[in-house]
């Protein structure tokens, strides 16, 4: 936790711009959110460079800052983002220079993995697999509760590997990474609005598509089951290589209830163990765990 006094967190999601700053025990002092003018990168600068005033009186506290997407080591420019404006820019440099205090970026999904395995759902785990189910789909590893960064820094980017199991009868989705049916493309907030609209013809927002599934509305309901096994099928690759002691969820979906019952034994039925104990829980901090990870960076 550091020396300093407060600590400042952003959160950079492809939806909103969250803002929070706490004292030094990450107890809540004041928290501002605002939409994410995502089509302009310096609409994004500027955005963050606001919500910083707006939070903190100390001139040089610094801030920690979450984002979809990595700093590629190799070239310190930003790589793998969701929020397209971000992609090959100097990002990091960019922001110090227009808050003139020390920034530090990272992952979004490492944020809320930071957060959930410091006090949040996995804070008893030695291994923790932390997931955003939102408008991307990522993940962070922890493991005696240190982020995994990995040598490429892309540890836990498993929304771009392909999905394992499509039904048949839905076509191939492209990923704005350029791949092909990645994770993502199913298990975002998009992709399950994609699959809802092959079955009803009807254009909604993923948290409409929730309320007519508790509703019991029968192309939801359809939507949803197919949703089940593909993130079942997903996590049991993470399973197998990883086998976490805990999978965490957050992000807008992770809210479905059912998750929670419908996952476990699906994935049971696909993991390499002749036994499943593996929890698979919602996060603690629910939506401002990526923030609370972000103040943390320091
Ligand atoms: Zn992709």
């Amino acid at each position: 936790m550091g020396k300093l006094k407060s600590k400042l967190g952003i959160d950079l999601g492809g939806t909103k711009i969250e803002g929070l700053l706490t004292d030094k025990s990450g107890k809540q002092i004041k928290r501002v959110r605002v939409k994410t003018p995502r089509e302009s990168y310096g609409d994004i600068i500027n955005a963050i460079a606001n919500l910083v005033s707006e939070l903190a009186s100390a001139p040089d506290l610094p801030v920690g800052v979450g984002m979809p997407g990595s700093i590629s080591p190799a070239t310190g420019r930003v790589r793998n983002s969701n929020i397209l404006a971000l992609n090959q820019k100097l990002f990091s440099e960019d922001l110090e220079k227009a808050l003139r205090r020390p920034v530090r970026v990272e992952n979004d999904a490492n944020c809320f993995t930071i957060s959930e395995s410091t006090d949040g759902a996995g804070e008893k785990a030695n291994s923790v697999f932390g997931v955003i189910l939102g408008t991307g789909v990522g993940g962070g590893i922890s493991i005696n509760s240190k982020i995994v960064g990995g040598k490429n820094s892309i540890a836990g980017e498993w929304g771009h590997n392909p999905l394992p199991k499509i039904k048949t009868h839905q076509s191939d989705r492209q990923c704005y990474c350029g791949r092909t049916n990645c994770v993502e493309t199913w298990l975002s907030g998009p992709g399950l609005s994609r699959t809802y609209r092959s079955s009803s013809k009807k254009d909604l927002l993923a948290e409409q598509i929730v309320k007519l599934y508790e509703a019991g509305d029968k192309n939801a309901i359809e939507t949803f089951s197919a949703f089940f096994d593909q993130l079942a099928s997903a996590l049991s690759v993470v399973t197998n290589i990883l086998d976490p002691e805990i999978i965490v969820l957050g992000g807008g979906l992770s809210n479905i209830q059912s998750i929670y019952t419908e996952i476990p034994y699906r994935l049971e039925k696909l993991a390499f163990s002749d036994h499943f104990r593996t929890k698979i829980v919602k996060a603690k901090h629910g939506d401002s765990s990526g923030v609370r990870g972000a103040a943390w960076l320091w």
